[in-house]
């Protein structure tokens, strides 16, 4: 994929589920199915029947948090709940690749994380794939704000924290609606990881190509 250099950026905005790593299918399929199971039995529902509903309902809200909160319930609370329980170093390792290029790009940039969910959960994460989580200034974790993305108020936070311009600021994640339309939507930069999008800056297939864009 060809890449050019984004001009001017001081700061680097990582999400992390999706973009620091690839959920494996597995993972994501057990972790879903553990979704529904849980809001079929505080709903009082059949979880066959209510399974086939809730993902009907959730290609239409594109997020599982949304789409629980649609039903009544704490999605942010469910989320919670599955994630604490997962055995996540089952499924994840340390990343060495990854690693360095934090490395690399912390040495040029400041590098910040803005993501949905609870700091506690990300910190596990980040530790798991071998990363510290010192090295990202601000860290903005939106379930413990009551937030979620795409909402500007992460994006500002960020932008308040740093005292940068936003066109200094670039925002790296895997999502269009949910991502690349944030950041864009407070005059962030933006690229999008594993995908291509036409209202981001760049697309990259994977987070080690962000090497091509800020460190050559
Ligand atoms: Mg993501």
């Amino acid at each position: 994929m060809k890449t050019k250099k984004l001009a001017g950026i001081k700061a680097i905005g990582l999400d992390v589920d999706g973009t620091l790593y690839k959920m494996p299918t597995k993972l994501s399929a057990i972790m879903g199915m553990k979704v529904i199971k849980w809001a079929a039995e505080k709903l009082g529902r059949d979880e066959d029947e209510f399974a086939q509903e809730y993902l009907e309902r959730r290609d239409n809200y594109r997020s599982n948090t949304l789409t629980l909160n649609s039903y009544g319930l704490n999605g942010e609370e469910i989320f919670q709940k599955v994630g604490d329980e997962f055995p996540l170093d089952q499924f994840l390792g340390r990343d060495e690749k990854l690693v360095i290029l934090i490395n690399n790009l912390k040495r040029k940039y400041q590098l910040f994380i803005i993501t949905n969910g609870t700091g506690r959960q990300v910190e596990k994460k980040l530790k798991v794939l071998g990363l510290n989580y010192h090295d990202f200034e601000p860290r903005i974790y939106c379930y413990d704000q009551g937030w979620i993305k795409p909402e500007p108020a992460p994006f500002l936070a960020a932008i308040e924290a740093l005292q940068l311009r936003p066109e200094a600021m670039v925002y790296v994640g895997d999502r269009e609606d949910v991502d690349v339309e944030g950041a864009k939507s407070v005059g962030m930069k933006a690229v999008l990881v594993g995908g291509t999008s036409r209202l981001a800056d760049q697309s990259v297939v994977d987070i080690y190509h962000l090497r091509d864009i800020f460190l050559t």
